[in-house]
């Protein structure tokens, strides 16, 4: 198993390995949207700004990395400027990721088993992304949330977790830190986001997010 720690091509990570067990194909789910995507004005000046000051970073919308056949679907809020929006993948380049990545490699999940993705490919200003620009990548969601094999979301925030509800059509039930929501044939996790502002202060520690990783190994 790969280790999701370790840098490696984002190339050779995006590119899914394992064969779907069912007869569903990728082209059922997981489209990206096009570099240039227009769909949020004020993200694409955003982008058009920081290509500019980070002519080196991906500056771009990031896109899912992982599987197409996995079974977990990691939702996270939107790349950060100097995370996902440097690095190209969702949750590589920052404490976030670090956090997030060191905690699939601890429960042996991977990239077989896990894809990730952001309720909003592109980078906001101050990581605040508007419902609007919710909404608008509501799209690219959906399709991920249709992978074959899909079993578990793991919403990382409340954010995440209203845009899961909104892509699959549904209510929306409160968010809450470990909290399990059954969505038909796939079963929604809450966990806070591990964000520095969270595990810094001690309102995420490394055993909630355990319990919450255990608790989707429990629903595979
Ligand atoms: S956030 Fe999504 S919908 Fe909005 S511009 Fe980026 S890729 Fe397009």
């Amino acid at each position: 198993m790969a280790a999701w720690v370790e840098a490696t091509s984002s190339r050779a990570r995006r590119t899914p390995r394992a064969r779907c067990r069912t007869t569903a194909t990728a082209t059922t789910c997981c489209n990206e949207p096009d570099r240039d995507c227009a769909r949020c004005p004020r993200l694409a000046a955003f982008r058009a700004q920081n290509r500019v000051a980070f002519p080196d970073f991906h500056n771009a919308p990031v896109p899912s990395e992982g599987g197409v056949c996995a079974r977990i679907l990691v939702v996270g809020l939107a790349p950060a400027l100097k995370g996902g929006n440097r690095s190209g993948l969702p949750f590589r380049g920052d404490a976030s990721g670090r956090w997030l990545r060191a905690a699939l490699d601890r429960h042996g999940l991977g990239e077989d088993m896990v894809r990730i993705t952001n309720a909003v490919r592109c980078v906001p200003p101050a990581n605040r992304p508007t419902a609007a620009e919710v909404a608008a990548c509501r799209p690219f969601l959906v399709g991920e949330l249709s992978g074959p094999e899909l079993r578990v979301a793991l919403a990382l925030g409340r954010v995440a977790h209203d845009a899961v509800f909104g892509a699959l059509g549904l209510r929306g039930a409160a968010f809450g830190h470990g909290a399990v929501h059954a969505l038909g044939r796939l079963t929604l996790v809450d966990s806070y986001h591990p964000s520095p502002q969270n595990t810094n202060t001690g309102r995420l520690t490394p055993a909630m997010f355990d319990a919450v990783f255990k608790t989707l190994k429990d629903l595979l």
